[in-house]
């Protein structure tokens, strides 16, 4: 009899309640001992909202006094099977928060200026919902925007804001993994990797994922069963990092030359014969590079590759022979030497590296999201040279591999789809960044300022750019000015420094306090989730009607959902805008959509093989994912790209040079087929369905070629012809772009223990992480004559800050870093008292200076806990200091910074720091000089290739450029 845990889990059977007795889960109350008293529980699923991740928590809910005990983990999710990293179980830290906000709130006085009155939900919505109305009726939909941190969900609000017909979607993208995106999807289409890290023999990570990656426990976990199952695990991180810790092989290269170093591994499995050819050979588009590049030498009368046969349609010699020695030819200047150069490792450190990653076949896992694909400019190279890695391997979609995203996650088909938008963004999306893997959202105060726009009602969502972006200084500027923001309501369970420069704090639940759905690409399955207010399915459970999660939460905290629901619905209340339609019952016309019926009708309708499972155990769909929290839709979903293609979709099909098949066939419904969208189709009207291979026309990937694109007709369609094929490119932070007293700050480290914004009200990871210290090399403090605990000033481009040194071996020398995770600080007496500093902001002009007046200390409050704070010091807020650094083909702000580093003067005092807004808008101008704009560089008088992915896209019309006369 198996001893483990039935659930997707696995884990073994005492670990976990099973889920049979999640109706009354008995234990002891550790607070009686020694008396052995009994507390009965419910045990409700949700999911945590402290990172991507959405790992699955079970809400422990005492019968007896009808609250929540605690949080664990829930066996039943796939993703995550029942375990978590400390920010879950401190959910509970953050209901029961005694510095939350608990009631709607309306700004006295001028914005910023810290006064407020509480108002009731019904004027905030009539307030918004005449605004927005207004600003639509009048066709000013272009002043309409909402911009998000973390979404948590599966596009719920995007679909809200279609319902509108407004494209002001604004993500917090671009500060975070636009540089990643943009590497992947222009290899695959897809613009995230879904590593199989439990089944690979060898693992290859940029930066930390086992303590504070994207899908942070979920991977973590399977990087550790990998290396169980014996797979070598190399590192590379500039900082010693815990994961780098638990590597075979660590290396520490010069930030930025990562791309080096994966192009000598490259050019080893290259020139050694060691790649999988004949996967390179089915997969890659090289045909495509051979026929380019034969018109290119023709035209410089060079000669073209060796000769071997005349391909189809008079095409130039194509054979795979030409294509391995052209590779060869190409990458061989990448040698072991030359990465060492580059990097600071040495040579044959790199090259058993190389030797380890030939020994992996398709079973070598890899990973980058953030660090340097978001810290160097060009930093999106990195990450398609990673992945280059896996297509020579033919490690793609294998068991141990590395996937396209879409293809482990499942996003169901909702009860209403509104049309795309019949507009452009052009505030978000401006026509600088064709390629941009998502809105510009960090440049928007300049883009405000330059006169390019205003917005009428403006909704930050989960979302502190004052703190979290570059040049925070800007956006109090941007905020602070009602004549380029009207109306700004801060949706938020917490107070922000954002939130202080609103008209209106909106409260909205925590993670236990909302519904969301998502689905993540954690391991190669698809799987949904399902986060809920726990009170309310407890109560739904137990017979009682909850028609609001307003009757469940703490205060007057709502819900987003029900929230857009109900201001979609008071914008047209009468119908007549065509935007009431999208959030109607179905089950009674004429009155507004429920969550219950919402998510009711997405698990009766859109999720394959549930109804019958919940049929099993008695139970409705909504009542299956009330109970467990998750489904698991597939265990497996394989190598996609290589299924065939069914004969139903082929109908007068035709295939053009490079083996693309068009047909005129409908796509079918199945949620499952690879999406492929590719160019627009043929001249004749048929849609690309797949690409012959071997004379089978197989489904291949999402890319206009339809196979793994180690060359881009993208990029060279679009002004980036030196970027065709993956390329080493030295970025901002090159040394050869130093002065001689610079040097390069990481400012992205993330910590396990705490999230941006978010934390800062959970007191057990405030005890644990509350400051941030500039990790400096023992050789670089004693050049300076530093030591721990010293005042050292850091100067970026526009300003500096003054921090405390750590001195320490964890880093390369010469480098320095600081995590981002700290520096809260608050104007105003409201706030979190926790790790918010009380700090006094001066400006004159373009000048500001921000001065800590006070740390934290122990405060009265509903939690006695508040009284035993022992820590004062909740670091510096860097990135205040940082000026934006767009990248001109992805758009992600650049992070690393070039900075001098000294001793601070006797005058500076911790926390101090300084900022010229001026310079930041002259850095901003240099950055966006770099950009080669569509107005000019656009091959068909487009915004931005449609193939690529885009949140909400506009209907296709408004992707044309605007003429003169329009
Ligand atoms: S990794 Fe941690 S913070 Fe992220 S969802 Fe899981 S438990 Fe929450």
């Amino acid at each position: 009899m198996s001893t483990r845990y039935p659930g997707p889990s696995r884990i073994h059977l005492s670990a976990f309640p099973p889920k049979e007795r999640w109706n009354d889960w008995t234990e002891l109350d550790s607070q009686a001992w020694p008396q052995r008293k009994e507390r009965h529980y419910q045990l409700v699923p949700t999911t945590c909202f402290n990172c991507e991740s959405a790992c699955g928590l079970l809400a422990y809910i005492d019968k007896e006094t009808g609250k929540i005990q605690k949080f664990e983990g829930n066996p039943e999710n796939p993703g995550s099977r029942g375990r978590n990293c400390a920010k879950g179980p401190a959910t509970l830290n953050q209901v029961t928060d005694p510095d939350r906000i608990l009631y709607p709130l309306k700004r006295v006085g001028r914005r910023g200026e810290g006064n407020w009155e509480r108002v009731t939900w019904d004027q905030v919505l009539d307030d918004l919902a005449a605004r927005i109305r207004k600003a639509i009726v009048e066709d000013r939909k272009g002043e309409i925007m909402y911009h998000v941190g973390r979404p948590g969900e599966d596009g719920f609000t995007e679909r809200i804001l279609a319902a509108w017909g407004v494209d002001g979607h604004n993500s917090h993208t671009n500060i975070c993994s636009s540089g990643a995106r943009e590497g992947y999807q222009l290899w695959m289409g897809l613009d995230r990797p879904s590593p199989d890290h439990a089944n690979a023999k060898v693992i290859l990570l940029i930066s930390a994922h086992l303590e504070s990656g994207h899908y942070f426990n979920p991977h973590a976990q399977r990087i550790i069963d990998g290396k169980t199952n014996g797979a070598k695990l190399i590192v590379m991180d500039t900082r010693l990092s815990n994961t780098a810790t638990h590597a075979d092989y660590y290396i520490a290269p010069y930030p930025g030359s990562e791309a080096a170093i994966l192009l000598a591994t490259a050019n080893y499995l290259i020139q050694n014969n060691l790649y999988n050819r004949e996967f390179v050979r089915k997969w890659w588009n090289w045909q495509e590079y051979l026929k380019r590049e034969s018109g290119v030498r023709s035209q410089k009368s060079e000669e073209p590759p060796a000769t071997s046969q005349v391909g189809k349609g008079g095409l130039p010699p194509l054979t795979f022979e030409d294509f391995d020695q052209e590779l060869k030819a190409l990458y061989a200047e990448y040698t072991f030497e030359f990465a060492a150069q580059e990097s600071g490792v040495d040579a044959k450190t790199l090259e058993e590296i190389a030797q380890l990653v030939a020994t992996a076949g398709t079973q070598l896992s890899s990973h980058n999201w953030r660090s340097v694909t978001s810290g160097n400019s060009h930093g999106w190279s990195v990450a398609r040279c990673l992945f280059m890695l896996n297509c020579l391997m033919g490690a793609v979609a294998t068991e141990g591999g590395v996937f396209p995203n879409a293809w482990n996650k499942f996003v169901p088909k909702p009860i209403h789809t509104p049309p795309h938008p019949k507009m452009w963004g052009e505030i978000n999306w401006p026509q600088e960044f064709p390629l941009s893997m998502h809105e510009m959202s960090f440049l928007l105060p300049h883009l405000l300022k330059e006169g390019r726009g205003k917005l009428d009602t403006y909704f930050t969502r989960v979302y502190n750019p004052v703190w979290t972006n570059p040049d925070g200084f800007s956006w109090i500027e941007a905020l602070s000015d009602e004549s380029l923001i009207g109306c700004h309501a801060a949706l938020t369970p917490v107070w922000s420094e954002t939130a202080y420069f609103a008209d209106y704090v909106l409260p909205m639940g925590l993670g236990p306090e909302r519904h969301d759905i998502h689905s993540y690409e954690t391991h190669d399955s698809q799987w949904l989730g399902f986060r809920q207010p726990v009170m309310r399915a407890a109560r739904q459970r137990n017979g009682e009607d909850v028609h609001d999660t307003r009757e469940v939460n703490p205060g007057e905290v709502w819900e987003e959902n029900e929230f857009w629901m109900e201001l979609t619905w008071r914008i047209d209340r009468d119908g007549s805008l065509g935007i009431r339609q999208f959030v109607e019952s179905k089950k009674k016309p004429g009155t507004r959509l429920s969550v219950d019926e919402y998510y009711g009708w997405i698990f009766e309708n859109s999720l394959p093989g549930l109804p019958e499972k919940a049929a099993a155990e008695g139970l409705t769909p909504l009542e299956f994912m009330r109970r467990y929290g998750s489904y698991e839709i597939k265990k497996k979903t394989g190598a996609l790209y290589d299924e065939n293609v069914a004969a139903a979709e082929l109908d007068d099909q035709r295939e053009d040079d490079f083996g693309r098949v068009f047909t005129r066939a409908a796509k079918p419904a199945s949620p499952n087929v690879v999406p492929l969208p590719g160019p627009d189709g043929d001249a004749d009207g048929r849609r690309l369905v797949g690409i012959n291979v071997d004379g089978e026309i197989k489904r291949g990937f999402p890319t206009p070629s339809g196979k793994l694109e180690f060359f881009s007709q993208t990029l060279v369609d679009w002004g980036w012809d030196e970027y065709a094929i993956p390329t080493y490119i030295r970025g901002h932070i090159h040394p050869q772009n130093l002065e001689a007293d610079q040097t390069i700050l990481i400012s992205t480290f993330r910590l396990p223990i705490q999230i941006h914004t978010r934390s800062a009200n959970a007191k057990w990871l405030n005890e644990i992480a509350h400051t941030n210290p500039l990790w400096l090399h023992t050789s670089h403090a004693a050049k300076l004559g530093v030591r721990t605990g010293d005042l050292v000033r850091v100067e970026t481009e526009i300003g500096y800050f003054v921090v405390r040194a750590w001195v320490t071996e964890g880093i390369k020398p010469g480098i320095v870093a600081c995590s981002h995770h700290m520096g809260r600080w608050k104007i105003h007496e409201t706030g979190q008292k926790q790790m918010m500093a009380t700090v006094k902001l001066d400006h004159t002009g373009d000048r500001w200076g921000l001065k800590r007046e006070a740390g934290v200390g122990p405060y009265e409050s509903s939690d006695k806990d508040t009284l035993r704070i022992w820590w004062n010091d909740v670091g510096v807020h860097q990135n205040l200091t940082f000026p934006v650094h767009p990248d001109p083909i992805s758009g992600m702000h650049c992070w690393h910074q070039a900075v001098r580093v000294r001793k601070a003067d006797p005058t500076d005092n911790y926390g101090d720091i300084h900022v010229d807004t001026a310079k930041s808008h002259e850095v901003y101008k240099k950055w966006l000089a770099q950009t080669r704009p569509a107005q000019k560089y656009s091959p068909n008088g487009e915004r931005r290739p449609y193939w690529m992915l885009r949140p909400l896209k506009p209907a296709r019309e408004f992707y044309k450029l605007p003429t003169e006369t329009t």
